[in-house]
């Protein structure tokens, strides 16, 4: 079959990553066309907080925050415990500034600087959001930039195929059509923009084997393709066992309720009453720890401040909606709507109190320093622990480019967002919120900057 067209510039998959990498294809001028599976693009961005960390950006300094690309890189460093590549975690916080300001000043995009808490692992408040805080009105914003900028974007078309030259320099893809029609389109150079494997049973069964009973809560048709085709051709993986969980997902609704309540003052416990983790010690290496509680669930426990501080979330006013969220006047009541023992959970509330108050360590290590005790009312969501999404892929330089097993870049192939190793170390524990945006909006840029530079037919 002879190529039916040919376009300098093709990305596969049009969420974050393949968004922001045609947006900035486009910004050189090139022509550029995104192939997308489904019929909307929304993929995982639009099920996330669409929360992206930026540090050393000119409203952190007018605000008196203390934060630079070194400061972010070495959060990141400890995070992971010093597991994901440092050059690549420098190169994409030096640039995560650049990303915040082009998406906001050139395309459009409404981030402002959020305000209120810090996520675990970030010693600084560097998180950009849109007014919702939802992923959804980041791809919304995301769809519409692409559109002013000439962008084309083919939805229902599934990549099925890569054709290359030996030497792995991509010729065109190929691609399905919903009436089973296979069609092929040439190009310059070739983004990855087809996220990672969370969507792929058997590749979770063989890399991430925790999370296999794990209730997914991510996007179906991320499948591992850009794993596949990059193993296919030779390309460098690593830390295919990292990735991003949550363990907040409100049980039976499958909404996300954020860590923020947590973060501020909040706690879990089991079916028992009792506490069983650190919960401040990230989200993501907390999924595992409530499903391995009896019936795999937990209560976040919190109060009415908290309740408002979440109120800005469009997840959280969802699940307020959906009736996720259990309000009672005092401790007592709160047991009996929850069916948590009484007695064990007023004594898990005084302990909580006097860690509060400085009296006792937490048995859990946690430091509940500086956040005001929780006061009536209360409040409560019954939660699972979730897979989100995969970290690891393939490895890509600070250009975007992908790596060969000896380490040199591939002729023309670019990965971003899921498709890449991301900088989250090597399991559940190394994510540090907002990297799975960070890796996928500025890898995306940059894949696009370059990818435009190999277009022979500028526009
Ligand atoms: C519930 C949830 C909350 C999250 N919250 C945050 C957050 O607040 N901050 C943060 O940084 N990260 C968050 N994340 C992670 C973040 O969403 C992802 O890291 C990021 O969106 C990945 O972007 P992407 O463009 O690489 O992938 P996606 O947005 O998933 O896009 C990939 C696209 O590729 C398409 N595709 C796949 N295969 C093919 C194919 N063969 N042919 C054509 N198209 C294909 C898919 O349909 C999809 O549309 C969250 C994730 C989830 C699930």
């Amino acid at each position: 079959m002879t190529e039916q067209m040919h376009i300098p510039i093709v990305i596969i998959g049009a969420g974050g990553t393949g968004l922001c990498a045609a947006l900035a294809a486009a910004d050189a001028g090139v022509d550029v066309l995104v192939l997308e599976r489904d019929s909307t693009p929304l993929g995982s961005t639009a099920m996330s907080t669409g929360l992206i960390p930026a540090s050393g950006t000119p409203e952190q300094a007018a605000q008196g925050i203390v934060d630079s690309p070194e400061i972010f890189a070495a959060d990141i460093a400890a995070k992971t415990k010093g597991k994901a590549d440092p050059a690549l975690a420098l190169a994409l916080a030096r640039e995560s500034a650049e990303t915040v300001a082009w998406l906001r000043d050139r395309h459009g995009v409404p981030l402002d600087l959020v305000d209120g808490f810090l996520y675990p692992g970030h010693s600084a408040r560097r998180m950009y959001g849109t007014p919702s805080r939802s992923g959804g009105q980041l791809m919304a914003c995301l769809e519409e930039a692409c559109a002013a900028a000439g962008v084309m974007i083919l939805t229902q078309a599934t990549v099925t195929a890569l054709d290359s030259d030996p030497d792995g320099k991509i010729r065109a893809v190929r691609y399905a059509r919903p009436d089973g029609a296979e069609e092929i389109v040439g190009c310059d150079a070739l983004v990855l923009g087809c996220s990672g494997f969370a969507g792929n049973p058997d590749l979770v069964a063989r890399y991430i084997p925790e999370m296999t009973a794990a209730t997914f809560h991510g996007h179906p048709g991320n499948k591992g393709d850009a794993l596949r085709w990059g193993d296919a051709l030779g390309a460098a993986t690593a830390d295919l066992g990292a990735y991003q969980g949550h363990g907040g997902l409100a049980y039976g609704h499958g909404i996300p309720i954020l860590w923020p309540l947590i973060m501020e003052g909040g706690f879990q416990v089991n079916t028992a009453g009792l506490r069983f983790s650190n919960e401040a010690a990230g989200y993501s290496e907390q999924a595992a720890k409530v499903n391995a509680q009896p019936g795999h669930v937990a209560w976040s426990i919190f109060d009415a401040r908290l309740h408002q501080l979440m109120c800005a979330f469009e997840d959280y006013r969802d699940a307020l909606s959906a009736g996720a969220i259990i309000t009672a006047p005092n401790i007592a009541e709160l047991a009996a709507s929850t069916r948590l023992p009484a007695d064990a959970l007023a004594g898990t509330f005084a302990a909580v109190t006097q860690s509060v108050n400085g009296e006792t360590a937490d048995a859990f290590g946690r430091d509940f320093s500086g956040k005001p005790k929780l006061a009536a009312p209360y409040y409560a969501a019954k939660v699972t622990g979730a897979l989100f999404h995969t970290q690891g892929g393939l490895e890509v330089d600070a250009n975007a480019r992908v790596l060969r097993q000896d380490r040199t870049p591939f002729p023309n192939l670019f990965a971003g967002g899921g498709a890449a190793r991301g900088i989250s170390g090597s399991g559940a524990d190394g994510y540090l919120a907002g990297n799975g945006l960070l890796t996928a909006t500025t890898l995306g840029r940059l894949a696009g900057t370059a990818a435009a530079r190999m277009a022979d037919t500028p526009t």
